[in-house]
């Protein structure tokens, strides 16, 4: 009998508010994450898509405390399992994994621990639901529910397909009466459908969450002089974790190089180097022994670091897509951390050379769609935040305060009579031509297009000469950003008006648009909020000492004993006593018995010097 369905609704509310509160130590649950327990309580099938950092663990790891039987969670990498045991054990949660790194020995310990109901969470790499025998043994187990992170994995569409992950296909029939939740922080509609089908979720309650990300601050800079801006903007973010991203092997090895040479510890990570050194310098970076990491995109998934307090892209990603991906794996705990995008017309070359280079046409346009659609956020002055937010299909009304374009750091001119210049050449050519067309037509540029259609007649023809191709063309974009030029639909489809670009074109509007942008400097890029007063910066910095040691002695990764923002509340409010300790967030009973006494020890003995 499930001891759930002997409570009513209330007593559960009070049940699952307490155990967030005394095992994970929050005060409050983050969006969707209720709403998610309460649907697996109630045993139904969850899909959910939440962002980096959105809270997703604890949507399956709380009610596998509260259901009897053990939760099964199946996760893509062996790399991270023992992290996610290790933080979910360092709650006081039973939890184990079974994967290819145990021995026979461990592995039946494991097993018979599961059959003596001892595990409240087991995870799994999702090959093993390849093996029969395997399966057949967890039937036979009392399983409370089962997660499967990262579950795009099993779609062809989505971006990181895994063969493996076909064999979760028809879990929830061979496990009937077992809810079966699937997460993913990555999901256009199309693969959550993909998805659903291809587990074989039941009515599953779906979940789609903003992907906003409001603790990121979005900056984009033009590329000048890259490996000084690097130093500069390091400058600013000592003793901080961060990842640079570039996208060629050699220029990752080459600004490790640089880096390190100039006194800032960098490991390089791409996939030329053996699996081995990856691994090491990751967990380095885990560890906090080294804070930079230079990496290709090969650095990803398995990034649950959560105290990543910048991200920079070193050159132009390639798609929206993947720039927010990369940018979301900072600052998961939640405290403010900073995105860079450094940009120069050479990135906009080398990544058309890589387009030419493909042979299949229908790939050849999508990748040019993504180029125009990372250019228009590079290069207009819309709040980035709202640019990339609509790559979610989410609306988003600008102002957000945290990045360039609404802190006011992106110089705006008036560009009116130069879109109007555009618009023009638009309208007395059809609507039907795309931005090089119209840039050649504003540059008086005799292609064999514009001879044969005689589009030198036009009297616009010529009349932007006092600004060369790109300067037109990033304007073409931005006037794109901005919504006053939209583009038809198929492949040859070229720019109309909107209503707002009629209204620019009459002289009813101005545009304000930006051809500049300044760097801010190292010291206003800092958050003030992160500064606290030099006190509780310094509190703060022996706390993570007494953390690094701890985590050295008990081989573990840092976060995992508390995570940067739990040490900041300590900071904040200098607890002296257990009570105390326990209101700072990420503080449950399990780490309080574990490391209570040498934080407070620590806490104490600040304020004794400062008394
Ligand atoms: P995801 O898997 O969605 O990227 P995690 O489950 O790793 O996210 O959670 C990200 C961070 O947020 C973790 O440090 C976690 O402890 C913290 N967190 C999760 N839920 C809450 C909450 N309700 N209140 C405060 N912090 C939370
Ligand atoms: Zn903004």
């Amino acid at each position: 009998m499930d001891a759930v369905n002997t409570v009513t609704p209330s007593q559960r509310n009070i049940s699952i508010l307490h155990v967030l509160q005394t095992v994970f130590g929050f005060d409050s649950f983050r969006p969707n994450q209720e709403d998610i327990i309460r649907a697996v309580l109630e045993k139904r099938d969850v899909f959910a898509v939440m962002p980096t950092g959105g809270g997703k663990s604890i949507c399956y790891q709380l009610p596998a405390i509260l259901m009897q039987g053990s939760a099964v969670v199946i996760s893509p990498l062996i790399s991270l399992m023992k992290d996610q045991v290790d933080a979910a054990k360092g709650n006081g949660i039973a939890a184990e994994y079974i994967n290819s790194s145990l021995d026979a020995d461990q592995m039946s310990d494991v097993i018979r621990r599961l059959k003596g109901n001892k595990i409240k969470l087991l995870y799994i790499a999702p090959e093993r639901f390849a093996m029969p025998q395997f399966v057949a043994m967890l039937r036979d187990l009392p399983l409370s529910l089962f997660a499967i992170d990262e579950a795009h994995c099993i779609s062809e569409w989505g971006h990181d397909f895994r063969p493996d992950y076909l064999s979760l296909s028809g879990i929830p029939a061979k496990f009937p009466g077992i809810p079966v939740t699937a997460f993913t922080a990555t999901a256009t509609e199309k693969v959550q459908q993909d998805i659903i089908r291809k587990i074989g979720l039941k009515d599953p309650h779906c979940v789609r969450a903003s992907f906003n990300r409001p603790n990121l601050f979005y900056q984009v800079s033009p590329k000048t002089e890259i490996s000084q801006q690097l130093l500069e903007f390091l400058k600013g973010h000592e003793g901080e974790s961060g990842i640079i991203y570039r996208t060629t092997r050699d220029s990752v090895a080459g600004t490790a190089e640089f880096l390190s040479t100039h006194g800032i510890k960098a490991l390089p990570y791409h996939a030329g180097l053996s699996t081995d050194i990856r691994d090491r310098n990751q967990e380095a970076f885990n560890r906090d022994e080294v804070f930079v990491i230079v990496a290709t995109i090969a650095f990803g998934m398995g990034i649950d670091k959560p105290n990543v307090r910048w991200v920079v892209h070193a050159d132009l990603p390639r798609s929206v897509e993947g720039y927010y991906q990369e940018t979301g794996r900072a600052a998961r705990d939640g405290e403010n951390a900073d995105a860079l995008l450094l940009y120069g017309p050479g990135d906009i070359a080398s990544i058309r050379w890589h387009i030419g280079k493909m042979e299949d046409s229908g790939e050849r346009e999508r990748a040019e769609e993504r180029l125009r659609e990372i250019l228009r956020y590079a290069e207009s002055s819309v709040c980035r935040r709202t640019q990339l937010l609509a790559h979610f299909a989410e609306q988003y009304p600008g102002n957000c305060t945290r990045c360039d374009v609404c802190a006011g750091e992106v110089v705006r001119e008036d560009l009116t009579e130069s879109a109007r210049k555009v618009l023009s050449a638009a309208v007395r050519t059809g609507e039907r031509f795309g931005a090089h067309h119209l840039v050649d037509i504003l540059t008086g540029n005799p292609t064999d297009k514009i001879m044969e259609r005689g589009h030198d007649a036009l009297p616009t023809y010529g009349v932007g000469r006092e600004h060369d191709r790109d300067w037109w063309l990033a304007l073409v974009r931005e006037l794109d950003a901005a919504g006053c030029l939209v583009r038809g639909e198929g492949r040859t489809a070229g720019y109309g008006l909107s209503g707002k670009g009629r209204l620019l074109l009459r002289g009813k509007e101005t545009f304000l648009g930006t051809r500049s942008s300044v760097e801010r400097s190292p010291q206003e890029r800092t958050e003030p909020a992160l500064l606290d007063g030099p006190a509780q910066e310094d509190l703060f910095q022996s706390l993570r000492h007494v953390r690094k040691r701890l985590a050295e002695t008990r081989r573990l990764p840092p976060y995992v004993i508390f995570s940067d923002k739990t040490l900041r509340a300590m900071a904040r409010n200098r607890p002296t006593d257990s009570t105390g300790l326990l209101r700072c967030p990420g503080v449950g009973d399990a780490k309080l018995a574990a490391y209570g006494t040498l934080f407070l020890d620590a806490i104490r003995e600040f304020l004794s010097r400062a008394g």
